[in-house]
């Protein structure tokens, strides 16, 4: 059937905020023109990101109100981690209050200054996190991703030719590896079962441990599943228990596909890191079997486990990311393919070609889409990425200027995506005479999460 349809019914409502035109630009102005400094209440569809704004489910409510506050051993700990460690095989479970705080235990139980971290692609937190314990990150993406264009099933893959390289130059101060799935920072692309144990093997001759960065492991079994031969007939679960059964830990943000919207964890085979971490984090996090957490949010993360593993849910959801991508591109819009699980990129340079990189073609579509339908995606190109370099005075560029729509997990209906893919339609054509933008005011770091902006019209582009 050509209809997708949602998978579940709805209980509970929020409305929607639908603004005009006029207010919508004057929202902009006051804004200047960044979307992280629009209140959400002025946004209708709020693509920002999939992290952490999940619908959560009846069973999830219910089993909240379970939560046992214990402050240690509490009943919702043995149950969060018996459902963790039926999925990933590990051992010792240790709840945190975020992804990146299970990456900073991690990084600080075991990097030294200099050690040298590979991955397929690191997140952004995890880079961040080993960069702040003195380590060096090294990513090593597939050579298929480097064209955003071209069609291959498992672009989030590692190069196993780069890191054999990597490995045989020196292999002393690698303490571990992340493999990321899907792969995030270059557009949810999966990572195929094959890539994993072909570096799981190579990492075993070295005596690297490699650990799964999981906050989409479903999305990834899921394509697994569709795209790898072989694997047609078995249960996301299995496929997923295979993926981990290759690691020797695991790190997850629960925010993503536990359906939650706070916490994540860390597990481990080893007793004795296990240990190492346990006596750090109580120092930051809380006692061990909380982790930062309150008892019901680990109540709704085990149930969020097991209801991201129904396949009639993954179906729905790769398939509508994959009809507002088709849809956008049908408007006329150029996007990196394939459609990636949690989100469509759409390439700024291309669809938006009359306004230079030094004006931030992809920092206009984002800006224009809010303008236009109160759509709220992010800029992924020179605003977030690049930077000013100050010896020189120069701008330095990103290599894409991308805009991300992030797709909220079972928030937005069918309804939704058609009507913005419509409006997507009508404003296409008008799109030639969108204006660029400069920085009136930046910070050093992180710049696009509070800088100002000014419009330039096109008559003024030089
Ligand atoms: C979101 C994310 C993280 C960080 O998790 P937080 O819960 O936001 O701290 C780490 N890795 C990947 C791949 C992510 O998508």
């Amino acid at each position: 059937m050509k209809t997708i349809f949602e998978p579940f019914k709805i209980k509970m409502v929020e409305p929607l905020s639908i603004l005009s035109t006029e207010d919508r630009k004057k929202v902009l102005q006051e804004s200047y023109y960044n979307l992280f400094n629009i209140p959400a209440k002025f946004v209708t569809f709020d693509l920002l990101t999939d992290s952490g704004t999940s619908a959560m489910s009846s069973k999830q409510w219910a089993a909240m109100m379970e939560g046992d506050e214990s402050y240690a051993g509490s009943e919702s700990y043995i149950r969060f981690s018996n459902i963790i460690r039926d999925l990933t095989g590990m051992e010792h479970v240790i709840p945190t209050h975020q992804g990146r705080s299970a990456e900073a235990l991690l990084c600080s139980a075991l990097l030294k200054p200099q050690d040298r971290v590979l991955g397929n692609t690191q997140f952004d937190t995890t880079r961040a996190n080993i960069e702040s314990n003195g380590g060096v990150s090294i990513d090593l993406p597939s050579e298929e991703s480097k064209d955003a264009h071209f069609e291959f099933p498992f672009k989030g893959n590692v190069n196993l030719k780069l890191l054999k390289e990597e490995l045989s130059k020196n292999s002393k101060n690698i303490p571990f590896f992340i493999m990321t799935v899907t792969n995030n920072s270059i557009g949810g692309q999966p990572v195929s079962l094959e890539n994993i144990k072909q570096t799981k093997k190579l990492l075993s001759e070295h005596n690297i441990p490699m650990f799964i960065d999981a906050a989409r492991f479903a999305e990834n079994a899921y394509f697994i599943k569709q795209r790898e031969e072989g694997q047609k007939n078995r249960s996301v679960k299995n496929i997923a228990q295979e993926m981990f059964s290759y690691a020797d830990g695991v790190l997850m943000s629960a925010k993503k596909d536990a359906f939650a919207n706070i916490g994540g964890f860390l597990a481990v085979h080893n007793k004795d890191l296990a240990k190492e971490i346990r006596n750090r984090m109580v120092i930051t996090e809380g006692f061990p079997t909380y982790g930062g957490l309150a008892g019901r949010d680990l109540e709704a993360i085990a149930v969020g486990l097991q209801e991201i593993l129904s396949e009639d849910y993954l179906t729905y959801r790769i398939r509508s990311v994959e009809y507002f991508g088709k849809g956008l591109e049908s408007a006329g819009f150029t996007l990196v393919k394939p459609f990636g699980g949690h989100a469509v990129y759409i390439d700024a340079s291309s669809s938006l070609p009359h306004v230079p990189q030094k004006y931030y073609p992809a920092q206009s579509l984002s800006v224009a889409f809010y303008e236009e339908m109160g759509l709220r995606g992010v800029e992924v190109g020179s605003v977030m990425f690049g930077y000013l370099d100050e010896k020189t005075d120069q701008e330095v560029y990103a290599p894409k200027e991308l805009v991300r729509l992030a797709m909220p997990r079972r928030v937005y209906t069918q309804s939704h995506i058609d009507y913005i893919i419509e409006c997507a339609h009508e404003f296409k054509p008008k799109s030639d005479q969108l204006p660029g933008y400069k920085f009136i005011e930046q910070a050093k770091h992180l710049r696009h999460f509070t800088a100002k902006f000014a419009p330039i019209p096109k008559e003024s582009f030089r």
